[in-house]
């Protein structure tokens, strides 16, 4: 039987959403091979994180060691190998977060595995499961056969719904594993945040990007951003232009969200950046151009200009919560 074990991601002693996702991704996988899903934490003082992912009705194996207290792909890889190895495990499963693109596929080659990055779907049954992921900029799916006997899959987390807690918690076990510090040759130095006191892009509720149209100036989306407790996006145009910070690029080469709520404020809707973005649950877009490819992905589309829209749209957004609605 296929065991597929979950590598879930933490920030700040927290289980990422993402995970939750991979979670959810991983129960669809068991549904297709008759797998049984098992869930791995690494880190530092993560016992918390572990039991929360075992809520899920999970067993869960924890590696708890100072020399993991910050996630390294040198100290990490071989301890998710090693692990995968222990449980048994024929597929790896884990978000394509940042972490989840860096550490998964050393995994797999440092298991002798196939790896397949970004999948949205899982198809077929049984040995026949094929992983569906996006090619050139979502314009080509391709159905994937992983020809190995471990499969290292990294999930995008829009894709799938995040895995519900279970009426009964799984248990958490210590995993013996350790780190060979003298073989790692990075060191972890710092870590410094983006956005401040916003929202992380790819899990915010509300995500509002600023594109060519915003000239450089980004002060009317801040403003909306800070009455909905929003993160802010960006088009690479705004990126390249050096209006925006790489990090806050939205799409192909950026990052990939779902958010509830996406607002694209100068944004035309060329094919990379919707790649990024058209998993929204609701898009709103504001382009004073009424041909431009947005609108075709918009549920609600203004043809106006955006500093005139967004100061309107903040008006009726701080009415609304004046009055508690
Ligand atoms: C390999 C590759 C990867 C790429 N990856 C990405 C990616 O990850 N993300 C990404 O975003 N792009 C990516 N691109 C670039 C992409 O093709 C577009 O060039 C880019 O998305 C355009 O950004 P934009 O919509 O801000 O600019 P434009 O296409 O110039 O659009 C600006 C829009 O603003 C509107 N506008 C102007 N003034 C106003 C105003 N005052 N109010 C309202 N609307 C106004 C205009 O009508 C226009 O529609 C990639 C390209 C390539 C080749």
């Amino acid at each position: 039987m296929p065991n597929i074990l979950v590598v879930a991601e933490h920030f700040n002693g927290q289980l990422r959403k993402a995970s939750r996702s991979a979670l959810g991704a991983a129960g669809a996988l068991a549904a297709r091979t008759g797998g049984q899903v098992s869930g791995l934490v690494v880190g530092y003082r993560v016992g918390g994180v572990a039991e929360d992912l075992a809520a899920h009705g999970i067993p869960v194996a924890v590696v708890d060691l100072p020399a993991l207290t910050h996630y390294l792909s040198e100290s990490y890889a071989p301890v998710v190998a090693a692990a995968a190895r222990a449980a048994g495990a024929t597929w790896v499963v884990g978000a394509a977060t940042a972490q989840g693109k860096d550490l998964l596929p050393c995994v797999a080659a440092l298991m002798g595995g196939v790896c397949a990055t970004d999948a949205i779907a899982f198809t077929g049954e049984g040995q026949e499961v094929l992983v569906r992921r996006p090619m050139w900029a979502g314009n080509v799916l391709a159905d994937v056969e992983l020809r190995g006997e471990i499969k290292v899959v990294s999930i995008r987390a829009t894709e799938f719904a995040a895995a519900e807690k279970a009426g009964l918690p799984g248990s958490v076990k210590a995993l013996p594993v350790a780190v060979d510090e003298s073989a790692i040759r990075t060191r972890f130095i710092a870590f410094a945040g983006s956005g401040g006191d916003r929202p992380d892009l790819t899990e915010a509720r509300v995500v509002i990007s600023g594109g060519r149209g915003t000239n450089g100036d980004f002060s009317e989306i801040e403003a909306l951003a800070d009455l909905l407790n929003a993160a802010i996006g960006s088009s690479r145009a705004a990126v390249d232009a050096g209006w925006a910070a790489g990090d806050l690029q939205v799409g192909q080469t950026g990052k990939v969200v779902a958010p509830e709520v996406y607002i694209a404020a100068g944004i035309s809707g060329a094919q990379q950046h919707l790649a990024g973005m058209k998993g929204a649950k609701v898009i709103i877009a504001i382009n004073t151009d009424p041909e431009a490819p947005i609108f075709q992905v918009a549920d609600y589309g203004v043809v106006g200009d955006l500093f005139e829209v967004l100061p309107a749209l903040r008006s009726l957004v701080a009415a609304s919560q004046k009055q508690g609605t």
